[in-house]
């Protein structure tokens, strides 16, 4: 595990540099089997500026050379029988010699798991397909050779053990960042993680909680309106229950909200919402502007970033202090031109 500063001095909200794991061969580190990288130009040139990201190569750090040979993953069945279609394990087995590495696997990713906890991370990318990092769908075999088809059912194993230990965190594959609309999710879910770790880190109360929520109203509202309302709940039973409680189920919660996609629909909603605010305030020309630039949106005409843009110049010229520090507006740094492309 090694720590790699992005080398810019940009910060999060808080003022302090996010920390994101991530798989040590997607930034450039001649780490695979076969001795290559996979290096990704978003997080080696566009994200990194803003973290700091730990690295981390499950293979290498259990032992195994560069370059070695190939490994997969192999179910196994009820009675521990290879290839049982009734599979209820999984084994991260070398694919020519037979070795079995599952439980050394195991065992390092669960020392680095308590290891990552002292690290104070705000997300993790994964690198897709791997047996060790792999997260979604990879594949798992009926035996290790080549004749039994694969499925697409696994999961990598220290993917599955740093899911288990931190079931809150955002973690993502680099193949899914591809994708605009899960790129910009993650990122803003990697900052709003950051922001609610700090204020767990400080001496928080119920007070400073319910001003976290409501400075998070519009961003909730915008990916899971059901969601926003729970926590809302939630909040307003906060002194009836234990400190600990509230502060997980609240922080559950927040991270699973977030996580749900916000649709062009939905941020159009959001930003109507919003602009019923300050439009008494405006012409009926500046209000039609808006209204007409929202519904492009909707349509799918036009990226976020164009209402958005128009919106936050009003709260801004208007002053609208219920609005101005929503985190809806500046989720993360605009360098990343994020909701260009959404
Ligand atoms: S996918 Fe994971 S285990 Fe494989 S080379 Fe990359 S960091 Fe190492």
């Amino acid at each position: 595990m090694k720590v790699e500063s992005g080398g810019g001095d940009r910060v999060g909200s808080t003022g302090e540099r996010l920390r994101i794991g991530v798989s040590a061969c997607l930034l450039g580190r001649e780490v695979r089997f076969d001795g290559q990288h996979k290096r990704d130009a978003f997080l080696v040139d566009d994200l990194s500026p803003f973290v700091d990201f730990v690295e981390v190569c499950p293979e290498v750090e259990v032992g195994m050379s560069i370059p070695r040979e190939t490994l997969r993953l192999i179910a196994i069945g009820e009675r521990g029988k290879v290839g049982s279609s009734t599979a209820t394990a999984t084994r991260l087995v070398a694919t020519r010699s037979g070795e079995d590495w599952t439980d050394r696997m195991t065992g390092y990713a669960e020392r680095s798991a308590r290891l990552l906890a002292r690290e104070n991370l705000s997300g993790y990318v994964l690198k897709k397909d791997s047996p060790s990092c792999g997260l979604l769908r990879v594949k798992r075999y009926a035996d290790t050779d080549t004749v039994h088809p694969a499925t697409r059912d696994g999961q990598g194993l220290f993917a599955a053990c740093l899911q288990r230990a931190f079931p809150h965190l955002p973690i993502e594959e680099e193949g899914r960042l591809r994708d605009a609309r899960l790129r910009e999710n993650f990122i803003e879910r990697i900052f709003a993680y950051h922001r609610l770790r700090a204020l767990w880190a400080t001496r928080w109360t119920l007070r400073s909680l319910i001003a976290f929520h409501t400075i998070h109203k519009m961003a909730l509202l915008a990916h899971d309106e059901p969601g926003y309302r729970r926590l809302g709940r939630l909040v307003a039973l906060g002194k009836s229950l234990a400190r600990e409680e509230l502060r997980d189920r609240y922080e559950g919660g927040f991270m699973s909200a977030l996580a749900k996609l916000a649709t062009p629909g939905h941020h159009a909603n959001v930003m109507t919402h919003m602009f019923g605010h300050f439009s008494d305030k405006l012409d009926a020309t500046a209000r039609r502007e808006i209204l007409m630039v929202v519904e492009d949106h909707r349509r799918g005409l036009i990226p976020l970033i164009v209402p958005l843009t128009l919106i936050r110049h009003y709260v801004r010229l208007l002053d609208v202090s219920y609005l101005g520090d929503q985190t809806y507006l500046d989720p993360h740094p605009k360098e990343l031109m994020l909701r260009n492309r959404v």
